[in-house]
């Protein structure tokens, strides 16, 4: 199981447009950022199989970047255009079963429409009525031919730890948290590797998440390795609706999660510079600072980092 972070940037995306500040203007590659976004790749008794959390704008270019061929299904935080505005990009993938598609078999059959439901896109009842009523053309009645992405949206309201979405091997657990006025779904990801239960978090975007969440995160969790928690991080500066640095640090020190990585990073800082506030903060965090003893890490994401469970 592997999570590639397609995206680690907040909504503006770094660089910012028109801005001449010094991370806007980095060369370093990892101060690029694009919109959050993130693909899970595994591979189990169904064959290889590709998850994508959230289609942002920048989810064409994405997919360009590492030659994304097929996809399974799609997993929505919440429908801020930052995270769902590629989604007439998934007509690709919609319009034939993607399962079992490779490029050249794609290109010889024209992108026929998919015979079944659509695209798999699992997201809150919240969320849905907010898709169907901002892309409502999607869900119209329309002419044959393909001018729009064809989905099968899943409503995941039902599901926690103790009922998770079962997707083959593949166990997926939400979970609710709240990000200024709006609720947003953030993702647990298990899966037995080795006859042992390896998670990935990815929880995004937030700037609260309550006990009764935090609590499912550990339970989702428990009777395995949590190996990496991927927290929306915005910036060092307070915000209304997305955490700070020290607010990820508060909420990563209760997950304890074996690796934590900032995600929607704004242009406040190189990502040497949040590197650095987070080493100069550990300490303050007894959980975490225990875990980097132990060889764990607290470190800013980057576009194209791949994160593996062993
Ligand atoms: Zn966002
Ligand atoms: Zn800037
Ligand atoms: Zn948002």
């Amino acid at each position: 199981m592997k999570l590639t972070v397609l995206g680690s940037g907040t909504s503006h995306g770094v660089p910012v447009i028109a801005c001449n500040c010094k991370v806007c203007k980095s060369g370093d590659k990892k101060d690029n950022r694009l919109r959050a976004s993130a693909l899970l790749s595994i591979k189990d008794v169904s064959g290889d199989r590709n998850f994508l959390i959230d289609v942002g704008p920048d989810f064409r270019e994405q997919a360009l970047r590492i030659n994304l061929c097929k996809l399974d299904a799609v997993f929505l935080t919440h429908p801020h255009a930052d995270h769902i505005h590629g989604i007439d990009d998934l007509r690709i993938f919609s319009h034939k079963n993607s399962s079992a598609m490779n490029c050249d078999e794609r290109l010889s059959k024209k992108f026929p429409e998919t015979a079944g439901k659509g695209l798999a896109m699992y997201m809150s009842s919240d969320s849905e009525k907010c898709v169907k009523t901002n892309f409502h053309y999607i869900f119209m009645t329309h002419e044959k031919g393909g001018g729009t992405p064809k989905l099968n949206i899943i409503d995941v309201d039902s599901y926690s730890e103790k009922n998770p979405l079962e997707l083959g091997e593949l166990c997926v657990v939400p979970v609710p948290m709240e990000h200024g006025c709006i609720k947003t779904t953030g993702w647990i990801f298990s899966k037995k590797l080795n006859g042992k239960k390896h998670s990935i978090a990815y929880l995004t975007d937030c700037n609260f998440i309550s006990e009764n969440s935090l609590n499912r995160v550990k339970n989702a969790c428990s009777d395995g390795i949590l190996d990496h928690l991927v927290i929306d991080a915005l910036r060092a500066d307070k915000h209304s609706s997305h955490n700070n640095f020290d607010q990820a640090l508060f909420y990563a020190d209760k997950i304890g999660a074996v690796h934590t990585w900032f995600t929607h990073l704004s242009h406040d800082f190189l990502h040497g510079e949040i590197q650095d506030y987070i080493d100069k903060k550990l300490p303050e965090f007894t959980n975490l600072q225990k875990i980097v003893e132990n060889g764990g890490t607290v470190s800013p994401a980057f576009d194209g980092l791949e994160l593996d469970c062993k």
